[in-house]
């Protein structure tokens, strides 16, 4: 599950640093040939577009034929999809599956259950890292990783050139969410913690608006201090100006709560149900029952930073 689609359009690395022009990749949805982005970055989106997943959700290898490649957030138990994604990380001799490590941002439905697929594919076994679901994930979601990752910690793989990626905790949209700095190319693979085209939904308990606005706060850290230039989304396309996205993100989220904190004063007899349709006016009715989870979280925030304890 990711978000509320509608908003943005997705802008586009620079130019010199793609292998194709990028007006060619802007909405390149590729579900069959991974897409270049970066030199040693593709994306392969899996067919799975919909109200929920935008495009599709987005698996991104990181890589060359030297050093193995990373799969990162290999998607839904798509057979095909797995299939793709193994035939793309080839080696020198252009054999398939040369795979090095598999890591999940998180145990949604459309992100992780590709792992243990893909991973028995491969004779070597690359171990699935990433963080294990929380007591509070719902049912489909759980998720246990061959490895739980260290807050900070250096995935590297090398062969003629190093491919490191950085992994910063950031739980909000779900417990167990982790995204991933490239520190070499200077881009950050955000998940569904930060989307292009669409609002992450926060849904209690597993998600956590204070959370949420904490990691937002620490992904903006990372950026500064390793030089993001970029933000990689799980569904749409890439990010520039990753500051001033996450500054927005975060105003927006603030500006959202501000309304239901105004809501919640003029009817202080009221509940989810009678709040949704005035807190989230602007929102098509359709959406609302999606909607209806972040507005539990706003709640849920507004009251926990007025003292008060939840009903
Ligand atoms: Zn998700």
């Amino acid at each position: 599950m990711v978000g509320i689609i509608g908003g943005t359009i997705p802008r586009m690395p620079r130019p010199s640093q793609t292998l194709t022009p990028a007006t060619s990749t802007a909405h390149d949805w590729q579900s069959h040939t991974p897409v270049a982005l970066w030199r040693n970055v593709r994306r392969l989106t899996a067919p799975n577009p919909g109200l929920m997943t935008g495009p599709g959700t987005n698996s991104y290898l990181v890589g060359d034929v030297h050093s193995g490649f990373i799969v990162i957030d290999p998607g839904p138990p798509d057979a095909q999809h797995v299939q793709r994604l193994w035939e793309a990380c080839t080696d020198a001799q252009g054999r398939g599956g040369h795979i090095t490590l598999i890591a999940c941002t998180h145990s949604h439905a459309d992100h992780a259950p590709a792992a243990p697929l893909l991973q028995a594919l491969c004779p070597q076994r690359p171990p699935i890292v990433g963080l294990p679901s929380a007591p509070t994930a719902r049912s489909g979601s759980h998720f246990v990783p061959d490895r739980a990752l260290q807050s900070g910690e250096k995935l590297q793989i090398a062969g003629t050139e190093s491919h490191t990626l950085h992994a910063v905790f950031t739980p909000g949209h779900a417990a167990n969410h982790v995204c991933f700095v490239l520190e070499e190319d200077g881009l950050l693979f955000s998940g569904d913690h930060i989307l292009n085209g669409s609002t992450t939904v926060i849904d209690p308990p597993d998600g956590h608006m204070g959370d949420y606005l904490d990691s937002l706060d620490r992904l903006h850290q990372h950026c500064e201090a390793l030089g993001v230039q970029h933000i990689l989304p799980a569904h749409g396309g890439v990010i520039d100006a990753p500051l001033q996205a996450i500054a927005q993100l975060k105003a927006h989220r603030l500006k959202r709560e501000a309304k239901v904190a105004a809501v919640m004063q003029a009817q202080p007899d009221g509940d989810l149900d009678s709040w949704l349709p005035l807190a989230y006016d602007d929102v098509p009715p359709q959406l609302w029952p999606v909607a209806r989870r972040s507005l539990q979280a706003h709640v849920e925030h507004v009251r926990g930073s007025a003292g008060q304890t939840r009903p």
